[in-house]
C-alpha cells in the first residue's frame, strides 16, 4: 500500500484512469466552513466519504472525466425554536463531469444533468466535498419536537428555589383543558 492520494491536491486525470475509489473519513472540524454552522462539533465528529473518478470515452475527443461523491455525517445545528443543538443527518450523492474551463461550464450547466466541475491540475475534492454539505443544509433546521418546551412570555412562571416543583408542562395544560 504506496498509493497515496491527498484529497485536497488530487490528479483527477489519475485517479479517474486508475479507477479505484477513495474511502476516506475527515474531521468536520478540518472543513472549516461547515464547522462554522455547527452547534457544540464534537472534536471527533467526521463526515465518512467516498469518490469514484472513471473515464468515459468520446467520440472524436479526449476522454470526458466523470466523478461520483457520496457522504454520510450528521451535523449538530442550532434548532429555530429552543436554539438547542439538533442533530441533523446530512447526505451526498452526486455525479460530476470534469470540464476544461470555466466558459465550457457556463455554456453547458443549463443542459447538463450533471454537475460541472472545471479541471484544474491539483483538484480540491475536499472544497468539493465541504460545498455539497454546505448546500445540504436546511434553511431552517428544528426539532420535530424540541426536547424543552418553548419559552412562550418573559417573566411568566417564577423561577426560584420551588421552579424545580412546578408541575410538568404539559399537565399545567391538561388541568387548562380541563376547566374549559
Ligand atoms: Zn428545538
Amino acid at each position: 500500500m504506496s498509493r497515496k492520494l491527498q484529497a485536497n491536491r488530487l490528479n483527477m486525470q489519475a485517479f479517474a484512469q486508475d479507477g479505484t475509489p477513495l474511502l476516506e473519513t475527515t474531521l468536520l472540524q478540518n472543513l472549516e466552513r461547515l464547522a462554522q454552522e455547527a452547534h457544540g462539533l464534537a472534536p471527533d465528529s467526521v463526515v465518512s466519504w467516498q469518490a469514484r473518478a472513471e473515464l468515459r470515452p468520446q467520440a472524436g475527443a479526449d476522454d470526458q472525466i466523470w466523478l461520483h461523491l457520496q457522504a454520510q455525517t450528521t451535523v449538530p445545528l442550532t434548532c429555530q425554536r429552543c436554539m438547542g443543538a439538533v442533530a441533523m443527518p446530512l447526505e451526498v450523492d452526486q455525479w460530476y463531469r470534469f470540464v476544461a474551463d470555466e466558459d465550457i461550464a457556463m455554456t453547458e450547466d443549463d443542459q447538463s444533468e450533471e454537475d460541472l466541475l472545471v479541471m484544474e491540475p491539483q483538484f480540491d475534492l475536499l472544497a468539493v466535498l465541504e460545498d455539497e454539505l454546505l448546500m445540504a443544509l436546511p434553511l431552517v433546521p428544528m426539532h420535530e419536537q424540541c426536547p424543552v418546551a418553548p419559552v412562550l412570555s418573559a417573566g411568566e412562571g417564577d423561577i426560584g428555589p420551588d421552579a424545580a416543583e412546578k408541575p410538568h408542562p404539559f399537565a399545567v395544560l391538561a388541568q387548562l383543558k380541563g376547566k374549559k
